[in-house]
């Protein structure tokens, strides 16, 4: 058996990154960026006025005041998308819009409701600072200026500077295609009323959900029968079908858990099956002919942890996402916490989280058994309690990974 570190180093070491292609904007939102990407052009294109007003030089404001307001002759108006023909000279303004660019000798822009025009005059009631409501050329990113990171996430931020520079296609890294098997006789479809022995399946649609929020894509097959055969056909459907496999149930040690003879026997090889950690205790990872399969427990809270844990970061790291790790954080437990034995595992705990005086504060959700499902809706956060710990004073501290915050690190 080995411990979660462990176990979370070769999962991340089974993926690769998905090889990228040039997609347009229109579908690039939630994908990583492949490469970085720079500007050809600077940002603003040209120097152009922040606000509607007048455009001055400032020296002539200099002195002015609420009782002798400097007096300029205005000798022209600029609006967005127009260039102004004029110079400006000694004593004079020009009229302009948000976004027109600033005509040549000008270093300034008076707001329109500072000053008070009338016809061919305006009257600046005090002084402008040079530069005041000025957008200079390249403010915002300078020609050749890095606009997007690679590995960094694009989100509607990010596609918007992509158009602002001019790019309509951005390389990216697409979604991971992955195949979600649940396995277990006991399983009926969750729209059906099970019959005596038999549960719904929901796991199905909790890990199917799990791989979309993780950005993935699901690829689900369902209910499949605790036989050998069943189990080996779905595995071969879903290795033609995806980019990496999860299998759920069947991974055990029980009579009918086939999952990881029937992998080997496809000649996959067995990273690791078995993980000091609970929930997840009979965590397993193959590679089957090049692709990753994780081989996780059916208990549904063991199922959604260990596709947080595990899952998602693999997800992450295939989609080409350079952080690929939740805020890990310490925080404080309300609630003590003894293992039912000291059983060299760590335990990953369900919790809500607060802050007090800029701590960290968690406290478990309720019952925290593998199979306790309503407790994963109420949690905010992970707590782990170390392998080599007993228990947690109430009041004791914990590491906590955020599970609702993004990734922060790679
Ligand atoms: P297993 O890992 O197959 O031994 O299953 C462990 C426990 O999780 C058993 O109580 C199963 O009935 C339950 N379980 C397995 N798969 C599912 C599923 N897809 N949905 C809900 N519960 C499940
Ligand atoms: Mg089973």
């Amino acid at each position: 058996m080995i411990t979660y570190r462990e176990a979370l180093a070769l999962s991340l070491r089974s993926v690769s990154r998905l090889p990228s292609w040039r997609v347009p904007l229109a579908e690039a939102l939630g994908l990583a960026a492949a490469g970085d990407v720079f500007s050809e052009d600077p940002v603003p294109p040209f120097t152009n006025s922040a606000m509607d007003g007048f455009a001055l030089r400032s020296a002539d404001a200099a002195g002015a005041s609420d009782g002798s307001p400097a007096r300029l002759r205005v000798v022209g108006d600029v609006s967005a998308g127009q260039v102004a023909a004029w110079r400006i000279e000694e004593g004079a303004a020009v009229r302009i819009m948000t976004g027109a660019p600033v005509p040549d000798g000008a270093d300034a822009v008076a707001p329109i409701e500072s000053v008070s025009a009338d016809g061919e005059w305006v009257r600046i009631p005090g002084p402008v600072r040079p530069g005041a409501n000025i957008r200079l050329a390249g403010e915002d990113i300078p020609a050749g200026g890095r606009v997007v990171e690679a590995g960094s996430a694009l989100g509607p931020a990010e596609i918007g500077v992509l158009a602002a520079t001019g790019h309509v296609e951005v390389e990216a890294v697409p979604r991971a295609r992955i195949a979600v098997l649940t396995t277990g006789d006991e399983l009926v479809d969750a729209s059906e009323r099970p019959g005596p022995g038999r549960i719904r399946d929901a796991n199905l649609h909790s890990v199917c959900a799990q791989v979309r929020a993780f950005g993935g894509i699901a690829v689900p097959f369902a209910r499949v029968p605790d036989r050998r055969g069943a189990v080996e056909e779905a595995l071969r459907k879903a290795e033609a079908e995806a980019d990496a496999i999860v299998t759920n149930g069947g991974i055990s040690m029980g009579d009918h858990d086939h999952v990881r003879e029937v992998l080997e026997g496809l000649g996959a090889e067995t990273l690791f099956w078995r993980v000091l950690q609970k929930p997840g205790g009979p965590l397993g990872l193959f590679r089957l002919h090049g692709k990753a399969v994780f081989g996780i427990p059916g208990n549904p809270v063991a199922a959604m942890v260990m596709m947080e844990e595990y899952v998602r970061p693999a997800i992450r790291k295939m989609m080409g996402f350079s952080r690929l790790h939740r805020p890990e954080r310490e925080g404080v437990l309300d609630d003590g916490w003894r293992k039912s034995r000291p059983d060299g595992r760590l335990h990953f705990l369900r919790v809500r989280l607060r802050e007090e005086e800029g701590r960290l504060r968690a406290a478990l959700t309720g019952p925290q058994g593998s199979g306790v499902l309503s407790s994963m809706t109420l949690a905010g956060a992970l707590a782990l309690v170390p392998e080599d710990a007993t228990s947690i004073p109430p009041g004791g501290r914990v590491l906590l990974h955020l599970t609702e915050r993004p990734e922060d690190h790679g």
